[in-house]
């Protein structure tokens, strides 16, 4: 007979909810705890590759998921002209609202989930009484925080993200890289348009202005950009900066990191929350593999530490590796100088990969 552990899981992100409906699956006693516990106001597009299925399968919402879900077949990388780079295939990745990704997580929350919505200040009364607290709050993650000096802040990458969604049909799927810029078109199930854009930091604090600085910053090169940009508004647009974590062992006694708080990435390569659902899958088998070991395997603390060292274990390598490759391809991506250099190069190289098209 195994003995339930009271599990605490500070965010309601992807990683927190796919941990919290996988851990009280397995019969633990969960509570969930956010701030806001809201879908995003505006869905851009996530890509979810074919391991973070497999993983949406097993939390029983892959189906309701492709069904809201684009699913392109290639998308082209061209040079601020317009020129393809190469013709990359999208590899079966769904492209989904991240709003309509959190609100299926939150419906299929199990009923035992407790969720408490508050913002935390302190993670001490957390640990009070718990076997385990996740830490899965995001990039700027207090679990990590608190967690001593080898648990440090994340880092700016000077980078200014914008994205949003646009009515319009996506005149193609791409993403061209600049003389320090970058844009991306991609389409979104039942809305139309999804776009992101990387400029060097520049936020004025109104939406609007930081729009007409995007403009101007990448308008004139090519006219689907152009077009993508006519359609975009101020309500329907997203601003921030690119904040990465360094390399964390993501565990410390009976605490763990999940997702972005364990090791946030640049977003260029599209897996943070690939990854974060990997990890909340990772954890939850570790977790049930010491269970197996035999009676009441969680009566000591060191069983729980047995299962977390085992998740970080067996993450450390595919975490590391992609939030190593998406920040060196944001450093390549958005390189002024070496803007030449580089599209040779890729002209080259990648445009071998594929087929080119116009
Ligand atoms: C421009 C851009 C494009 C991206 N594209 C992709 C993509 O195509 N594919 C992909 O896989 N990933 C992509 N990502 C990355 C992905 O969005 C993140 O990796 C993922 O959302 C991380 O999920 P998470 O659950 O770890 O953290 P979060 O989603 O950040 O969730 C953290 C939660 O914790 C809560 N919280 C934090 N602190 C507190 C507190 N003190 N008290 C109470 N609540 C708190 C927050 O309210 C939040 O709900 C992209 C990211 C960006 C910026």
């Amino acid at each position: 007979m195994s003995v339930p552990l009271t599990i605490r899981i500070l965010g309601a992100g992807v990683s927190g909810l796919a941990a919290a409906i996988l851990l009280a699956t397995d019969g633990h006693r969960v509570e969930l705890i956010d701030e806001h516990f809201a879908t995003p106001a505006v869905g851009t597009a996530l890509a979810l590759f074919p391991p973070a299925q497999s993983v949406l399968a097993r939390l029983g919402v892959l189906r309701e998921v492709r069904t809201l879900s684009a699913a392109p077949e290639v998308g082209t990388l061209r040079t601020s002209d317009g020129q393809v780079l190469a013709t990359v295939p999208a590899g079966d990745a769904l492209l989904t609202s991240r709003s309509e990704l959190v609100r299926i997580l939150l419906d299929a929350l199990p009923g035992a989930v407790t969720t408490t919505r508050r913002r935390v200040e302190d993670i001490r009364p957390l640990r009070e009484g718990a076997d385990l607290l996740i830490g899965a709050d995001g990039v700027h993650s207090l679990v990590r925080r608190s967690g001593g000096s080898g648990w440090a802040a994340a880092r700016s990458h000077g980078v200014t993200v914008l994205r949003g969604t646009t009515p319009l049909a996506p005149p193609e799927i791409s993403e061209t890289w600049g003389r320090g810029w970058l844009f991306g078109i991609t389409p979104l199930a039942g809305i139309g348009t999804n776009w992101f854009a990387c400029v060097p930091e520049h936020r004025t604090g109104s939406r609007r202005e930081d729009l007409a600085h995007l403009r101007r910053t990448v308008g004139g090169h090519r006219a689907v950009i152009d077009a993508v940009l006519a359609a975009a508004t101020p309500q329907r647009t997203l601003v921030h900066g690119i904040h990465t974590v360094g390399p964390v062992w993501p565990v410390r006694q009976n605490v763990v990191l999940l997702g972005d708080a364990a090791h946030a990435m640049a977003p260029n390569l599209g897996h943070g929350a690939n990854t974060a659902l990997q990890d909340a899958q990772s954890l939850a088998l570790a977790v049930r593999a010491q269970r197996g070991r035999g009676s009441a395997p969680y009566a000591t603390a060191a069983g729980v530490r047995r299962s977390l060292r085992r998740h970080a274990a067996r993450r450390a390598l595919p975490d590391q590796g992609w939030r190593l490759a998406s920040e060196a391809t944001l450093r390549v991506a958005m390189t002024s100088s070496a803007a030449g250099w580089r599209d040779r190069m890729l002209t080259a190289s990648l445009g071998r990969l594929g087929p080119r098209s116009g």
